[in-house]
């Protein structure tokens, strides 16, 4: 990948990156621990506990993204950003730019 691609993708995982961090920021209050005497609007103590529990699954798969996108800047860093893990070919643009923690080509990943 030309630098001037890798420049480009490196800012689109940095907002990536932003993004699920906001996100899992604003989830903070869902994910937070409820305690026996809330008081959750017309929401049942049960209601609360399963809003929380997908809150708390969101909150996994986000990590795991946001995981995986360090480890792409990292790439964009060491210059091998872009190339499949598997063959060693070049990613393309088109499926990095849908999903930038792909580490695989879509030929690999299927
Ligand atoms: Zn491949």
């Amino acid at each position: 990948m030309n630098p001037k691609n890798q420049k480009k993708f490196m800012s689109i995982i940095e907002n990536h990156i932003q993004e699920i961090e906001q996100a899992l920021q604003e989830r903070k209050d869902d994910t937070a621990p409820i305690s026996p005497d809330v008081s959750v609007g017309r929401l049942s103590r049960l209601d609360a506990m399963q809003m929380q529990q997908m809150a708390l699954e969101s909150d996994r798969r986000n990590r795991e993204q946001l995981q995986r996108l360090q480890d792409a800047l990292i790439k964009v860093k060491k210059g091998t950003y872009g190339t499949c893990m598997k063959c060693h070919k070049d990613i393309a643009e088109e499926r990095l730019k849908a999903q930038p923690d792909a580490f695989l080509c879509i030929d690999c990943a299927s």
